[in-house]
């Protein structure tokens, strides 16, 4: 079985939203073919683009035999499950999975994008993922994003 190293970004601002990132790490550890080997630290964020409570995010590195789209449906499975609704862009809700980056594909479609077109935009990504994976960051993209309403719990 190939395993490859991936890296999903967890998100949520409705209801109890650090009890939805948490059970969501716990929910993928237990997605087949799947464990997660590093979890950062738990954010605070301000909504961008958004209305709505906080955000609390977190990213974790993932070791999967599953592929991309594989991986993409799964996510979107653990949203479900949350309770998930999408009534307009950039809604409040309460879980949001993003595939970051999956080994080394590189994609665009419909469906999916890989890795992530927005992680460089985004000091709620940026942040947990240098926590975990510091090579796959740079200071100068921390430093763009240093404007940034954010909070280390
Ligand atoms: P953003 O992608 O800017 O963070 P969002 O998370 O609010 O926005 P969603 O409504 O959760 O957007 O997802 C919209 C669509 O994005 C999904 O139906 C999914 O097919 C697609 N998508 C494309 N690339 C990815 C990816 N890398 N991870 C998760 N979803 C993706
Ligand atoms: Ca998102
Ligand atoms: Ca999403």
């Amino acid at each position: 079985m190939t395993k490859t190293r991936a890296y999903v970004a967890i998100g949520a601002n409705l209801g109890d939203a650090r009890a939805a990132v948490l059970r969501a790490m716990a929910d993928l550890d237990a997605v087949p073919e799947t464990r997660v080997v590093a979890r950062s630290s738990l954010y605070r964020s301000a909504p961008v683009d958004a209305a709505g409570p906080d955000f609390i995010n977190a990213v974790v590195e993932l070791e999967t035999a599953l592929g991309p789209e594989a991986l993409l449906h799964a996510l979107q499975r653990l949203e479900a499950g949350a309770g998930r609704e999408r009534p307009y862009r950039n809604a409040p809700r309460t879980l949001d999975l993003d595939l970051l980056i999956h080994g080394d594909s590189v994609r665009s479609t419909e469906v999916l994008t890989v890795p992530h077109p927005r992680i460089a935009q985004r000091a709620f990504v940026l942040l947990p993922l240098a926590e975990i994976a510091p090579d796959r960051v740079t200071l100068g993209q921390l430093r763009q994003v240093s404007g940034q309403q954010i909070e280390r719990l």
